[in-house]
């Protein structure tokens, strides 16, 4: 029985539920006046029912999805404006212990190299992060509680928030690792985590239990009950996201859909993020053996429909997507990517040399530098920002939320944006991204819509200039 508000499972990601959505998607997916019914509600920019946004999803009238292209970018415009949050993934440990047949890092592999970091090799990737000028890490690890116990992670964020090396800081670490036990979380929310990250891999449990099928992870409702827990524990804001390739992702769609309206049912705070990873080439695992993957026009309206049903949400690209793919989805909602990114475990500090044997988690599709990122996004246009006030200033879970619903971004995120632009010009950048980057804030610091707020900003951004560091509002 399908119940948004239960903390089963099985009952707020209802198989029966999502079957009917999707029976009533196809059976509306030709119906224009309901499709502009639902386009007309999500005009009004508040969001839209995993039904509705199924709907939209079936349909495949072009001049529909185009209707929908459009709204998903003037969506991302007034609600993001055109910054886009650069982070990296740190991987501290690939010792696992569950068998997920789509992951290398399962515990038959026995050719990859096996890796784990000791806290002066985290202080090495961190300084290398810093180098290129990162501010926001995601911390990653496989489950094993021997090897890499919660200790080890609140071991590990501890370190990588004490290294202060030249300019640089991390200033916030989100930390995807396994579903755990809610005094776990606790002890993440003390260590001052930003979100907790955790992929559901696929909503569908028959085939969730199939691709987990050992281990801790193969137990699905403890998997798809992690983020209650999580909140339990005190963590404000969690990120949802599901492998696409997997199952077929009309399904997953709308499982993720109920996710966040669980959430924000329960705890009055949806998901502070999404993230909506695709199966990549990796060690031991050859995408093609999995049937269900989306074609970059179908992760294209994905996308778009995130931006659409979820606007308060955040969404996030990472490195497995190529450039190409990178730039056709960035004005369709996405918030936050990931820059030079490795995969593999020590890989900042000492990149592998391809021949060697890997201890890499999935092949990157997008293998520039950070600066050569950042280059990009400024050339098109876009506000690299590796800004971190939010949850330093305590605008966490509803508070953030708040925020944006009253679309107050524009005098908050848009100078912090630009000030800590300006550090990474500073710092960081090579001469041409610094021209163009110099020029862009000089631009953009006019689009502060407070005088006072844009008289400070211009204020901070001459002192970062003389050399100081770390305003915010
Ligand atoms: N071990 C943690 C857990 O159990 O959730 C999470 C860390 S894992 C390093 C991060 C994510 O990488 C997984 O949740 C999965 O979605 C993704 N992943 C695993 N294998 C992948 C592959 N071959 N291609 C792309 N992404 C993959």
């Amino acid at each position: 029985m399908y119940d948004v508000k239960s903390l089963k499972a099985e009952e707020f990601i209802s198989d029966e539920e999502i079957m009917a959505t999707l029976a009533y998607a196809d059976a509306n997916k030709d119906n224009v006046e309901v499709i502009d019914a639902i386009l007309a509600k999500a005009r009004e920019q508040k969001g839209l029912t995993h039904r509705e946004a199924s709907v939209l999803l079936a349909c495949d009238i072009p001049e529909k999805i185009q209707e929908m292209y459009d709204l998903a970018k003037k969506i991302k415009e007034d609600y993001y404006g055109n910054r886009i949050v650069m982070f990296a993934p740190l991987y501290l440990s690939n010792y696992c212990v569950n068998g997920c047949v789509y992951c290398p890092y399962h515990l038959k592999n026995k050719h990859i190299a096996r890796k784990k970091l000791t806290q002066e090799e985290v202080a090495k990737e961190v300084i290398a992060l810093q180098d290129m000028g990162h501010k926001r890490l995601a911390i990653e690890a496989g489950e094993d509680p021997i090897n890499n116990p919660i200790e080890y992670i609140l071991d590990c964020i501890k370190t990588i928030y004490s290294i202060k090396h030249k300019n640089g800081a991390i200033r916030r670490v989100n930390v995807n690792i396994a579903a755990t036990t809610v005094e776990n979380y606790r002890k993440l929310h003390d260590a001052g985590i930003g979100t907790y990250i955790l992929f559901q891999e696929t909503y569908n449990k028959k085939s969730y239990e199939e691709l987990h099928p050992t281990g801790p992870k193969h137990d699905y409702a403890y998997h798809t009950e992690a983020m209650d827990r999580a909140m339990e524990g005190g963590i404000d804001d969690v990120g949802l996201g599901v492998l696409f390739g997997l199952e077929l992702y009309r399904y997953e769609f709308a499982g993720l859909l109920m996710h966040a309206e669980h959430l924000e049912a329960v705890h009055g705070v949806g998901p502070h993020t999404i993230s909506v990873p695709r199966l990549k080439r990796a060690d031991d695992i050859d995408p093609d053996t999995f049937d269900n993957g989306i074609d970059d026009d179908t992760f294209a309206k994905i996308c778009a429909l995130i931006r659409i049903a979820v606007p308060y949400t955040g969404m996030i690209i990472s490195t497995r997507e190529s450039k190409a793919v990178r730039e056709k989805v960035l004005p369709l909602g996405v918030s936050q990517i990931s820059g030079a990114s490795k995969t593999s475990v020590g890989g900042y500090a000492e990149p592998e040399v391809e021949e060697e044997v890997t201890s890499a988690q999935f092949d990157v599709s997008d293998n520039r530098t950070l600066d050569e990122v950042v280059n990009w996004l400024m050339k098109m246009d876009y506000i690299p920002s590796f800004c971190t006030a939010c949850y330093r200033e305590g605008r966490t879970g509803d508070r953030f939320m708040t925020l944006c619903k009253n679309m107050q971004i524009l005098n908050c995120c848009h100078p912090n944006a630009l000030m800590t632009l300006k550090e990474y010009l500073e710092d960081y950048a090579s001469p041409e991204t610094k021209e163009i980057g110099m020029k862009l804030i000089e631009k953009e610091l006019e689009n502060i819509p407070n005088p006072k707020v844009k008289k400070t900003a211009t204020e901070y951004i001459h002192n970062i200039a003389e050399g100081k560091r770390d305003f915010r509002f």
